[in-house]
């Protein structure tokens, strides 16, 4: 086993009622480090009985939920906390998930802006009086925590997508329950400590990982919960949706992406080139708004497909904690398995190798790979890689170009590059995304919306309508005062 060293990870359990529990008589959960396969630390594998209870914790806590001061002096301390702890936090990122250190330092500050911003919406919960008087009466409405919220978060960005859904939580005064990925639980349990140590109102923020699916059943189905917001795979999303139906549950859900990258023939091309491998190859291409599908005019193709080739030669996959280092390994077999299944499909229907390759099914870190010739019909045009892979088709035509991109169930990033600005404007407008970028390969920010359209999910993170995901809005109409 590795020698963590994380002070903060010196109680690994489940949290609830305020105090980390003993679960040691549970069956226990290996995490590996994916850099090197090697034992990180075990973890108890919760299931239903311990999800029922951390609802029951965070259920208790709704009937006194803090007040909008409360919140505001929270989340501050959150925020603070995160960045006090940036170092430790960054390096369980990179010893369960394999990113570059430096990208985890990214996550945590970029984790800490959620609460920053999400303080700065308190205001807008404050109860509002209608300033006329309707059927004689006076209006008031009200934001009220909308009950228990179960927070679900994957492995790719173990701390950055639970604060978009903790911030929002808890600004909204709803208690949670948190389930992490169980490839990425240590980040997570180590944050609990920090928020056990910040002195929370018990109840107000619970933790249990393990059983997923059994897990995931009783967040669905308890009555308490009346959030749910996930982030994750498409069909555990959709099986969530199924199972939260019966039960009229506010669903947030940010699922696969798909995105694609633009590059029309008047775009600057350094900075389409800088843009695509900052965005490509971050978190070694396992997140969700990278790009996925490369769309690029043809009468820049060479220029653009020799320029990117030169980077991706140049980049170096290696353990993340090591310097130096662009790229960490994939997340898991599994993970390396459909990377190199989708190479050797485009590979098989013609695409041209230019860089990498399909690499050894049994190494850990894939080859920073560059295909062209890519066709609507190939795996890595119809699906998410969600690996090291830049896959290029040419263009002739804006709509054409316009249409294969828009040509997805998915909508969540999309990127174009272009030096016209009534083009920029009119493709954005057609592009059914949630996010789209123009001359930036830029993700979102704790200070904006961030959501998917179509089947990418429902929902927004982030801004004041991450806020708002948490609010249920109560109208009181006052007649005339009695007593
Ligand atoms: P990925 O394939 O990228 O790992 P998943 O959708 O499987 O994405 O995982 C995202 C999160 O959903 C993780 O926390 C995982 O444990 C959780 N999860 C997986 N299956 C279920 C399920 N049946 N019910 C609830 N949560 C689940």
């Amino acid at each position: 086993m590795i020698a963590l060293a994380a002070p903060l990870l010196s109680s690994i359990s489940g949290y609830w009622a305020g105090a980390f529990q003993d679960l040691s008589a549970l069956p226990q959960l290996d995490v590996f480090d994916p850099a090197s396969g090697a034992l990180l630390a075990t973890v108890p594998q919760m299931g239903a009985l311990e999800a029922r209870l951390a609802v029951e914790s965070a259920a208790a806590r709704l009937r006194s939920p803090p007040n909008l001061p409360e919140r505001g002096r929270i989340l501050s301390n959150i925020e603070a906390g995160l960045l006090a702890e940036q170092e430790q936090f960054a390096e369980l990122i990179t010893r369960e998930n394999g990113k570059p250190l430096a990208e985890a330092r990214a996550e945590v500050a970029y984790a800490a802006g959620f609460f920053r911003d999400a303080r700065r919406h308190l205001d807008a919960l404050q109860p509002k009086t209608l300033p006329t008087r309707p059927r004689g009466l006076t209006w008031r409405v009200h934001h009220r925590p909308a009950g228990v919220a179960a927070l679900i978060t994957p492995w790719n960005f173990p701390m950055g997508m639970l604060a978009k859904k903790l911030a929002g939580a808890i600004a909204g005064g709803c208690p949670s329950v948190v389930k992490p990925s169980e490839i990425t639980p240590l980040s997570t349990i180590a944050w609990f400590a920090q928020l056990h140590a910040l002195g929370l109102p018990p109840g107000l923020v619970n933790l249990v990982f393990g059983d997923a699916a059994a897990i995931g059943k009783v967040l669905c189905s308890h009555p308490a919960v009346r959030v749910l917001s996930f982030t994750g795979s498409t069909a555990v999303g959709a099986l969530l949706s199924q199972q939260a139906a019966p039960h009229f549950k506010r669903l947030s859900l940010e699922l696969g992406g798909n995105a694609p990258f633009l590059v029309f023939e008047d775009a600057d091309l350094d900075t389409a080139v800088d843009a695509l491998m900052a965005n490509k190859f971050r978190n070694t291409g396992q997140t969700c708004v990278c790009a996925n599908r490369v769309y690029v005019a043809r009468a820049i193709a060479e220029p653009f497909v020799s320029a990117v080739a030169a980077r991706v030669r140049a980049l170096r996959a290696g353990p993340g904690m090591e310097a130096g280092v662009d790229i960490g390994p994939m997340i898991d077999a599994r993970g390396y398995a459909k990377v190199h299944s989708h190479v050797q499909d485009a590979l098989a229907m013609g695409a041209t190798l230019v860089v990498g390759g399909s690499g050894d099914p049994a190494q850990r870190f894939f080859p920073p790979t560059l295909l062209t010739g890519i066709t609507p019909t190939m795996a890595c045009a119809s699906e998410e890689t969600f690996g090291p892979v830049i896959a290029i088709s040419v263009f002739d035509d804006e709509d054409a170009m316009v249409q294969a991109a828009d040509d997805t169930p998915y909508g969540l990033a999309a990127y174009v590059f272009t030096a016209d600005r009534a083009r920029a404007d009119r493709v954005v407008a057609q592009l059914h995304f949630g996010h789209v970028a123009v001359n930036t390969g830029s993700g979102p920010t704790p200070e904006v919306p961030f959501g998917g359209f179509r089947c990418s999910g429902l929902g927004r993170e982030g801004g004041a309508e991450g806020v708002m995901e948490y609010v249920e809005l109560q109208t009181v109409p006052w007649g005339p005062a009695v007593g």
